[in-house]
């Protein structure tokens, strides 16, 4: 292993906040390139070892050059960039993985599993230290594994120049003051590629149609990778039907028939590095109804069904904005009550003051009842996040809850303005 790439694993130390944050000039420190560090998570429910393996330099960054310090705190992992002997942070962003989700699967408490992951950044110009943090179950964020990363080393690879062709869907805004996303088909063959043109537009139509996003239609640059799969429709496990497709999508994700994800890791990113991206949107041609979508990673959704457009959203919500389900079912235990949730969109009133405490009525009890009385009230309704009790959601009914009403509550609404704000100004 080089000199220039010091990797020190550790599991021991507490994130103390004490750094400092304050908004940094990006053309000191960064080039217009982006670096992406690829590594793997092995682990089951109760360990995880992060272990590196490849750093990749892309043509462009995609992300703000104005907020480079992550104030959201959302997410459960977090990583960040300091000059080296220093407390000054240059770049910090927050996140999810789908390693996170499987560990909290009854197969991750029989079984070991390994999952490549990746966090883009933009390039440095100097050497910089870049530290990997994880959220324990108190919401405390534990240092993983921080690496001395220099710009000249050598192994830093070149990301290939692919040889598909770029659509530009919707939007000519400046990079660092629009949100980008990059849309990437799977499923589609040579001959479907028309069809995935039409999905790029009804995904724009479908974004531009739901508030708060028909406010700001001058923020989002929307581009696709135009990468065709061998076979068209993507892989159902369940069904005994396996496709071979560009981004390798499949139903039965964590063997849930509606969770439509992918593994493949690197070919998605490598894909999304052709053009500069905030957002990673996977559009599977599929008449089967499903999808997924994990804050800051990717989000996947099916486009041949009558509920696509409030599918393709709903993920949205949740790849971008973080928000929650406020859906529960019976018996799961997901989320600690002893803590307040780092979704916007859920409390447990431990700090409800950090939620939408705000925007309470003055009379609205707390909880407030779920009866007709109330409908389209902002209160605290018992029953999100996949737990019936002591988790709560701020409507009786929410695009992030079922698609009956055909919008998200106020609170969710608010949260994606503030993330569209927070990406662009
Ligand atoms: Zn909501």
């Amino acid at each position: 292993m080089k000199k220039s790439l010091f990797i020190i694993l550790s599991t021991i130390l507490v994130f103390t906040g004490l750094k400092a944050k304050g908004q940094i000039e990006y053309d000191k420190y960064f080039t217009d390139n982006q670096l992406r560090i690829d590594y793997y998570l092995f682990g089951n429910s109760d360990t995880v070892m992060y272990a590196v393996d490849k750093l990749v330099k892309e043509p462009t960054w995609g992300g703000q050059r104005l907020q480079m310090i992550d104030n959201m705190n959302y997410g459960k992992y977090y990583f960040e960039v300091t000059l080296p002997d220093s407390d000054i942070v240059l770049y910090s962003h927050g996140y999810c993985l789908l390693f996170g989700e499987w560990q909290t699967t009854d197969e991750a408490t029989k079984i070991s599993k390994g999952f490549h992951e990746s966090v883009v950044m933009p390039f440095p110009k100097e050497t910089v230290d870049v530290t990997f943090y994880a959220c324990n179950n108190q919401n405390e964020f534990v240092e993983q594994m921080k690496l001395s990363v220099n710009p000249d080393d050598y192994f830093i690879t070149p990301a290939p120049k692919l040889p598909y062709a770029i659509y530009n869907v919707y939007g000519d805004y400046p990079v660092d003051k629009a949100v980008d996303i990059v849309l990437l088909p799977d499923g589609y063959t040579e001959k479907e590629m028309g069809k995935f043109v039409q999905d790029c537009q009804f995904f724009v139509k479908s974004l531009f149609s739901y508030a708060p996003y028909n406010r700001y239609h001058d923020r989002f640059n929307v581009r696709a990778v135009m990468v065709p799969s061998h076979d068209s429709d993507i892989t159902m496990p369940g069904d005994g039907l396996y496709r071979n497709t560009a981004l390798s999508c499949s139903f039965w994700t964590f063997d849930s028939e509606r969770y439509c994800m992918t593994y493949d890791n690197e070919t998605m990113k490598t894909l999304a590095g052709q053009v500069p991206y905030d957002q990673i949107y996977i559009l599977a041609n599929t008449k089967k109804y499903g999808g997924g979508g994990i804050f800051n990673s990717y989000c996947v959704s099916t486009t041949g069904n009558s509920y696509s457009s409030d599918v393709i959203i709903h993920e949205f919500g949740h790849g971008f904005a973080g928000l929650a389900d406020e859906y529960a079912y019976d018996g799961t235990d997901n989320y600690n009550l002893e803590v307040e949730p780092w979704e916007p969109n859920i409390t447990t009133l431990v700090n409800f003051e950090a939620k939408w405490k705000d925007m309470l009525g003055k009379k609205t009890p707390v909880p407030t009842p779920v009866d007709k009385k109330f409908e389209n009230v902002i209160g605290v309704y018992e029953g999100a996040g996949y737990q019936l009790h002591g988790i709560y959601r701020p409507m009786i009914d929410c695009l992030m809850n079922t698609f009956n009403g055909n919008k998200f509550c106020p609170v969710c609404e608010r949260a994606i303005e503030r993330m569209i704000k927070y990406y662009t100004e």
